[in-house]
C-alpha cells in the first residue's frame, strides 16, 4: 500500500468490511444515499460526499476517526482525511 506517509493508513492491518450495506444514520432518519463507506476505527458503514447527509465525513470529524474504505463491492480503496491520502489495498 502507498500510504505516502499517512500513518493512520500505516497502522491498518486488515480493512474493516461493512456489517449491513446501508448507511446508519440515513436509515435512522429515512434519507437515501449514494455510495457507502465504512469507518476503520468502529467499523460504522454511512454514506459517501456525493450523498446529501455526508455522514461519513461528518462521523470522521466528530469523532476524531480519520480513515475510511470503500464499501462498493468490487472497490479496494482507504482514504484518511486527516492526511487527504487514498490508498488501494
Ligand atoms: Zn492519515
Ligand atoms: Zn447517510
Ligand atoms: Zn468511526
Amino acid at each position: 500500500m502507498d500510504t505516502r506517509g499517512c500513518s493512520h493508513l500505516d497502522a491498518i492491518e486488515s480493512v474493516k468490511q461493512p456489517k449491513r450495506r446501508e448507511c446508519e444514520e440515513c436509515v435512522k432518519i429515512g434519507s437515501y444515499w449514494v455510495h457507502l463507506r465504512t469507518c476503520q476505527t468502529c467499523g460504522v458503514t454511512l454514506c459517501c460526499d456525493s450523498s446529501p447527509n455526508q455522514h461519513a465525513s461528518k462521523h470522521a470529524h466528530a469523532s476524531g476517526h480519520p480513515v475510511i474504505a470503500s464499501a462498493q463491492s468490487g472497490e479496494r480503496w482507504l482514504y484518511c482525511y486527516t492526511d487527504e491520502v487514498l490508498a488501494e489495498y
